[in-house]
């Protein structure tokens, strides 16, 4: 008998070295195993008889093997098989297929799988699925009733293993599986959401998701629709919900620090603005200001797209916890962001009379402890460096705000790993008043009702407004065969007072080779092209020293023209630079490329952002390209990557190395998700007359299984 959490392995049919296999997909256990759904599903419940068969359809025929052989093109060996009901015939093809060679003998019974195709007024099969059914003189027909193959809907799986899993091999496991698996599957979704939801039990989901009924429906079978599937889906996403609901309730039941908003601070926030806010800003501040009032912690989002001005609300949220005598921690994910922001930091800040620190990595160890000396003390009011350095080993007097930036970066599993360690820097105990407030910022467009969803444990502001005066970007594509045009285009736009950045991507800042690449572009660039300009070469690899020089002569006007990797990406602002040369752009992903384009169309002049190719464009690049040329909105360009790139990479699950859903899919089950955010707020929020108190705990050992296994956190709720 098979429970859920037995390893694979234990399965009939799959030994350790299939184990392996299994494993590198993610599935371990027979749970995950029964969780592998077939992606899709082809309708073989009629077999056909030869004479009707119409080409260019898809058909299953059950015929008897007449002759087979093997012959050789001049391109190619063909294994051609020639199968028979009655007197009519149908021709099977297989090419490159010398491995069925001595697969059918004459007599035997064959059901095939194909599309049905004309050659020349004669019907035949080309690269047809089979499965051999026995000899006619055995029970074939009663064999062919019972076959996994035919005769029913069939479930089609990925194979895996270098095609060593086949999609029969799935199916057979599969189903062997589900033959051995215990009656018992314990349900744990509540029986109001259950039967609000009209959810089939656990056993029968599992069961009709990999057989299904022959009445069932093919269109609500491939679209994921059927009872079966939206079972396992919905019961997926209510756990994670549950989860993340639990975990917002106990962060408010926290003992925060309730910050003060007097006029004296109202006063403070007006002096330091260098601009009128927009509404999006004013409005975001407003949700900040009200969130920091309150005794409990704050868990805030500031979602906003490149360039729509966070940092300046940051640095409002900054001055409350500041003026009610707390510190703050501005953490941002690069080296050179956390020296921009010390520099902003300066110019908006210092000139009220703020003390701020920057914390670097590649500071001498002396100044480092002083820093941090100063840190513990109390002395530093806002402390600004890498989210490395500032988890790992800082002490605070009194700790009152932590900003995180581009928490994109991360990826949501991350965060939660973060919140795991509680990696917030720490206060030391004779002071610690309350958990200090935290306010995330993401350039992440993630569609709102996603992102509501998603980051369920935390609350959302959205900066859906850019500042005034900006003229969008022109983005252009061009082959780099066209490269002296482009260089003369940046030259111009140089001499008229604007700056140029030339991104090359080094997506891997230790790979050596492009590196070099990136540096032999830069020598030709300062040496040939602009040999009369100030050209100057930024990358990953660079001193901190020098990186902070680079950028600031950039940020002062007297580089016109930086060659960069990636390092500029995130969050670098500089407005006069008004012009973006991206090499190799099919290279760069999505959102990648929308994060880099967002360096310009900082400041009023009309900024140009050309995508130079060079070498072969790969389709999902050429879309890409044409996206980014037809769009500046990022929302859309974020549907359109998530579409493509699918939600775990796209949030950044993949590269953490964290497995992503089971079953679910954001993009294709959006409307799922919200149910199952509501149906957990309302399990939470009893026992009452719809859910008791036996049931809850059922509900909430269920989900902590499941964060277990999949975040690896014990201590969710
Ligand atoms: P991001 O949201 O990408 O972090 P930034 O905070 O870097 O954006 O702001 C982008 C640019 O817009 C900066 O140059 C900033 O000074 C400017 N900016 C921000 N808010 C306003 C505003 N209300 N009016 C005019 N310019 C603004
Ligand atoms: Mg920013």
């Amino acid at each position: 008998m098979l429970e859920a959490t037995t390893p694979v392995q234990f399965v009939k049919g799959i030994g350790p070295r299939l184990a392996e296999i299994l494993a590198a997909k993610g599935i371990l256990s027979v749970d995950d195993l029964l969780h592998y759904l077939p992606f899709r599903y082809e309708d073989r419940l009629n077999p056909r008889s030869i004479v009707e068969l119409r080409p260019g359809e898809m058909a299953t025929v059950i015929a008897e093997v007449r002759t087979s052989g093997l012959f050789r093109t001049r391109r190619m060996p063909i294994f051609q098989m020639t199968a028979g009901q009655g007197r009519t015939r149908l021709r099977c093809l297989w090419f490159n297929a010398t491995y069925l060679k001595d697969k059918f003998q004459p007599g035997q019974m064959v059901a095939l799988y194909g599309r049905v195709q004309d050659n020349r007024g004669e019907l035949e099969l080309v690269q047809p699925q089979f499965e051999l059914l026995g000899d006619p003189e055995g029970d074939a027909e009663q064999k062919a009733a019972e076959s996994l193959e035919v005769g029913r809907i069939v479930p089609i799986y990925e194979s895996t293993g270098q095609g060593r899993l086949t999609p029969r091999w799935f199916r057979r496991i599969i189903r062997k599986a589900l033959e051995d698996f215990t009656p018992e599957v314990p349900e744990a979704i509540p029986t109001a959401v259950r039967k609000r939801l009209n959810l089939v039990s656990p056993r029968e989901a599992l069961w009709k998701v990999h057989w299904p009924n022959e009445g069932e429906s093919m269109q609500a079978l491939q679209s994921f629709r059927t009872p079966a599937h939206i079972r396992l889906i919905f019961e997926e996403l209510f756990f994670i919900e549950l989860g993340l609901e639990l975990k917002r309730r106990e962060q408010k039941a926290q003992t925060g620090i309730a910050f003060e908003l007097t006029d004296r601070v109202r006063e403070a926030i007006k002096k330091i603005l260098p601009f009128h806010p927009t509404g999006a800003q004013k409005r975001a501040l407003k949700e900040i200001a009200s969130d920091m009032e309150k005794p409990f912690p704050m868990r805030r989002l500031l979602q906003g797209d490149v360039g729509s001005g966070k940092t300046l609300v940051a640095f409002e949220a900054a001055i409350i916890a500041i003026e009610n005598g707390y510190q703050v921690a501005l953490m941002a994910p690069t080296e050179i962001l956390a020296q921009q922001h010390y520099f902003s930091a300066r110019q908006i800040l210092e000139p009220s009379g703020y003390r701020i620190v920057l914390l670097t990595g590649s500071l001498e160890d002396d100044r480092k402890r002083e820093i941090r000396r100063h840190i513990a003390q109390g002395g530093a009011q806002l402390v600004i460096g890498t989210h490395a350095l500032i988890e790992q080993k800082v002490e605070f007097e009194k700790l009152g705000l932590v900003i995180v930036d581009e928490q994109h970066r991360f990826g949501v599993l991350q965060r939660f790993k973060l919140m795991k360690k509680d990696a917030r820097p720490e206060t030391s105990n004779a002071t610690r008043v309350g958990e200090p407030d935290v306010l995330v910022m993401t350039a992440t467009p993630i569609p709102r009702t996603l992102a509501l969803t998603l980051y369920g444990d935390l609350d959302i502001s959205v900066l859906d407004e850019m500042p005034p005066g900006r003229t969008p970007i022109v983005t252009r594509r061009v082959g780099d065969e066209r490269a002296d045009e482009v260089w003369q285009f940046v030259r111009k736009q140089v001499e008229a007072g604007h700056q140029a950045y030339v991104v090359y991507p080094v997506i891997e800042e230790n790979e050596e080779s492009e590196l070099k690449a990136a540096m032999k572009m830069y020598r030709e660039l300062s040496k040939k092209v602009f040999p009369d300009l100030q050209v100057a070469v930024l990358h990953g690899r660079m001193e901190s020293d020098l990186k902070e020089q680079v950028m600031r002569l950039f940020q002062q006007g007297k580089i016109q023209i930086l060659v960069s990797t990636t390092v500029i990406e995130v969050g670098v602002d500089v407005p006069n630079a008004a012009v973006m040369v991206i090499e190799h752009a099919e290279r760069f992903g999505l959102a990648q490329l929308h994060q880099l384009r967002g360096r310009i169309g900082r400041g009023a002049a009309k900024s140009y952002c050309i995508l130079m190719t060079g070498g072969k464009v790969s389709e999902d690049a050429e879309r890409r390209l044409d996206m980014m040329v037809k769009t500046n909105d990022g929302f859309q360009i974020a549907e359109l990557d998530l579409e493509m790139r699918g939600p775990g990479e796209f949030f950044g699950t993949r590269q953490a190395g964290l497995p992503s859903f089971q079953v679910a899919s954001l993009i294709r089950d959006r409307d799922l998700l919200e149910l199952a955010k509501k149906e957990a707020a309302a399990v939470l929020a009893g026992p009452n007359a719809e859910v008791s108190q036996t049931e809850i705990d059922r509900a909430l050992r269920q989900m902590r299984t499941k964060w277990q296994k999949t975040y690896g956190l014990v201590e969710v709720g």
